[in-house]
């Protein structure tokens, strides 16, 4: 439960009928560079049909090795790098191929938290100009009193003490310049709030400070939270569902404790068993997949996972398997349904 007033920000007003977010057969392939002498041009693909929904007052994690293509999907999602296909709806509108200009209302309602907070803060800046800075842009704060009225209420809510206005970036520890980010991301009052690798920088105990407060901040706020990280552990108490990702696809999708109770695809699995449990007694098979993950320039035929999947048959590598139910709101894209015990 939250510490802090939050109740004194605004909260988004719920809509009915549809996602708060909306992603359909999302593509996203990069170049590779310039060909010469004739050589055709390759497509590393990045973000290949993925497809998602997200609730407001929801989190969704979105999980997987680096390179899988999760931070390509989040940066999509916030047009920072366009899409190659597919659809992106935001409060049921599309915003795949918006133009900036009608884009940027928009951008007040989906803000992002990077992994570095230090080098996407200004350094020449006081916090208290850091956060003025979006809530300016925006035009959401009539005269200076409201304007400082509005930061006080951010720093609180990101527990910060009231001197931290007149300091700048340099002067904060890793975990209170996360703060810092959050607090800007949070300026101009946004519904959705996109988390890329938030805490992957920081020592464990301010790792754990900071998503206590993410979570604090998801609830009481009722944001909708993509929530991107390599680590399944960081995601296992914050998440309401979680997407695996592996080499630009979407595996398996399931609520929270469906994903980590019964996990159905072989790579979720793998990765599962490399989370840490609190009893270093308890009976568990640790998975180690063999080789790396191939290049998403030329991704394996069929299922992606077919060449370090202990349980690989020839229709593993001809057939791509399909998004399939295999319990209630949980999906996986294997063939098979493979005994956990095996
Ligand atoms: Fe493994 Fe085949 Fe299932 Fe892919 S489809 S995860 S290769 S068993």
């Amino acid at each position: 439960m939250s510490e802090t007033p939050l109740a004194s920000l605004p909260k988004p007003a719920p809509t009915e009928g549809h996602p708060l977010l909306e992603v359909r057969k999302l593509r996203k392939f990069f170049p590779t560079r310039a060909h010469t002498f004739g050589l055709r041009r390759q497509w590393v693909r990045a973000v290949d049909e993925v497809s998602f929904a997200l609730e407001r007052g929801k989190t969704l994690a979105l999980v997987g090795e680096s390179g899988c293509g999760k931070s390509t999907v989040g940066r999509s999602i916030l047009r920072l790098v366009e899409p190659t296909g597919g659809e992106i709806l935001l409060d049921g509108a599309h915003i795949e191929a918006l133009s900036e200009r009608r884009l940027r209302p928009l951008r007040r309602r989906m803000q992002v938290v990077f992994q570095d907070p230090f080098s996407s803060l200004n350094p020449r800046l006081t916090v208290y100009e850091i956060l003025a800075e979006p809530i300016r842009n925006f035009g959401l704060a009539q005269g200076r009193e409201a304007e400082r009225a509005r930061i006080a209420r951010l720093l609180e809510a990101v527990r910060l003490p009231r001197d931290a206005l007149s300091r700048r970036p340099h002067e904060f520890s890793g975990g209170q310049r996360q703060r810092i980010g959050i607090a800007r991301a949070l300026a101009p009052d946004p519904e959705l709030l996109v988390c890329d690798e938030a805490v992957a920088a920081l020592d464990v105990s301010v790792k754990a400070q900071i998503l206590n407060l993410l979570a604090d901040l998801q609830e009481s706020l009722g944001l909708a939270v993509l929530f991107i990280s390599h680590d399944l552990a960081v995601v296992e108490h914050l998440a309401h569902r979680i997407a695996v990702m592996y080499l630009g696809r979407i595996v398996e999708e399931a609520p929270n404790e469906a994903l980590f109770a019964a996990p159905h695809h072989p790579y979720t699995r793998a990765l599962l068993s490399a989370v840490p449990v609190p009893d270093p007694f308890a009976p568990r098979r640790r998975i180690v997949l063999k080789g790396d993950v191939p290049s998403p320039l030329h991704p394996p035929p069929g299922c992606h996972f077919h060449t370090r999947c202990p349980y690989a048959v020839a229709r593993c590598r001809e057939e791509v398997p399909k998004l399939r139910s295999v319990g209630p709101g949980h999906v996986s894209a294997c063939h098979f349904d493979i005994p956990l015990a095996s």
